[in-house]
């Protein structure tokens, strides 16, 4: 079923983008790779250039005006981010460099302080290098246990294995909400609720979620959670790391410097109240800005409209490659799972599907898309990833079904 257009006018939409504008190799730009970061709007772009055109200050050092209005406007959208996924105070938005490093800031502040030798932290089988590789370097480091929640062939978490996991008492658990290869939405309120029954607490790698779907923290109940503003129509350079007021107060401060104390001696420091606590040195302050915009740009459409977009153009696709011999889609749920396909195509290599549809102007990703576990899950060295954003159309995914056919001839 396609987006009925008078309720979601995606060519009007299109028209806010103007990269969309573009032509690759002689072709109209279709781009299919907002999995790895989304596309931004005029809306965006232009308050960025305003910010630095009128505004351009470091924050909370000056008592000048264009000071004052710099942190004006840099609290102003921690204020309109913390609304957005529903926190219950703007303390509790801490601003990052992106996902990947709001998950260094727990392992190496929440881990560091809390864990010791022996401790279980459990992560699955779907995870982004960005919430194993840190992980795997604390343990090594404090000789903690790894355990992992094993993927089942059709792209879910085994929730069985989940159960039994927990039986051996993890510390915390962490895994993304959104599977960047899979699709797949993992059922996060109902394992947050599980995880804290069993005495766990619980990071969410919300890259891929926050984007695409209404997140609300504080129905979630989760302990810490994390995303990225370039993935969600924002510039890059700037993440978030939520985490309730009471873990942030008790962990220590990640980087040390400038504007992260109270005060400081020669030997001795006294940190600073949160979020500042975890915000070191002159922060993005443009980005951070630019990502408010993106939030007010996303609140318009509504997050549940550009769900339903999203999930409408899966399914269509979804749909269409299914039924083209020699294709394989990884992962079949279709419920629970938002705009990204993964697939191979017999005997061809996916960098050369990605090279030939980028010769008609479609942009894919292929390899293992930051997820080599989960391909070696699926004995599969890499694949090729479509991923779909609020901007895209079944038009265009037309048009890779047919650049695809062209693949498949030029090989067989
Ligand atoms: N987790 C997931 C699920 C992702 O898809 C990504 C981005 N591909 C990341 C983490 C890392 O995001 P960033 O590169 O913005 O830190």
């Amino acid at each position: 079923m396609p987006t009925n257009p008078e309720s979601y006018p995606v060519d009007r939409i299109r028209d806010d983008f103007p990269i969309l504008k573009r032509r690759i190799n002689n072709k109209p730009l279709i781009y299919f790779d907002s999995a790895a970061t989304s596309q931004k709007p005029f809306s965006v772009i232009n308050t960025i250039t305003e910010y630095y055109q009128n505004h351009n200050a470091n924050i909370h050092r000056g008592v000048h005006t264009l000071a004052e209005e710099a942190t004006g406007l840099y609290e102003a959208a921690r204020e309109r981010i913390a609304k957005f996924i529903n926190a219950k105070n703007s303390a509790e938005i801490i601003y990052t460099k992106n996902t990947t490093e709001s998950i260094n800031l727990v392992v190496n502040t929440w881990g560091r302080s809390e864990l010791a030798s022996g401790d279980l932290v459990l992560l699955t089988e779907m995870e982004h290098h960005s919430n194993l590789v840190p992980w795997q370097m604390l343990a090594k480091e404090k000789d903690l246990e790894l355990e992992f929640i094993p993927v089942l062939e059709n792209g879910t978490l085994d929730m069985h294995a989940f159960e039994q996991l927990l039986i051996r008492k993890p510390k915390i658990v962490s895994f993304s909400h959104m599977s960047n290869v899979l699709g797949t939405i993992n059922p996060v309120k109902k394992m947050i609720e599980t995880a804290h029954k069993h005495g766990a607490i619980v990071l969410i790698d919300g890259a891929q979620s926050v984007p695409h779907l209404v997140v609300d923290v504080q129905d979630l109940d989760v302990d810490f959670y994390a995303f990225s503003g370039h993935k969600m129509l924002g510039p890059t350079g700037i993440g978030i790391l939520y985490g309730k007021k009471a873990l942030l107060e008790l962990i220590p401060p990640f980087l040390g410097g400038g504007d992260m104390i109270r005060q400081v001696h020669l030997r001795t420091f006294l940190p600073n109240e949160i979020p500042y606590k975890f915000e070191a040195g002159t922060p993005p302050i443009a980005e951070v800005v630019g990502l408010g915009s993106a939030i007010d740009y996303l609140e318009k459409l509504g997050m549940i409209n550009i769900q339903r977009h999203e999930h409408a153009l899966m399914r269509y696709a979804f749909d269409r490659l299914s039924k083209m011999p020699g294709i394989t889609i990884i992962g079949k749920e279709l419920e629970n799972r938002g705009g990204v396909i993964a697939f191979t195509m017999d005997g061809i290599h996916p960098h050369d599907v990605a090279q030939i549809l980028d010769s008609d102007g479609i942009a894919v990703r292929a390899g293992h898309h930051c997820a080599m576990p989960l391909h070696e899950r699926f004995q599969l060295p890499a694949t090729t990833r479509a991923s779909f954003y609020l901007y895209n159309t079944e038009a265009e995914i037309d048009q890779m079904v047919i650049s695809l056919q062209r693949v498949q001839k030029m090989f067989n």
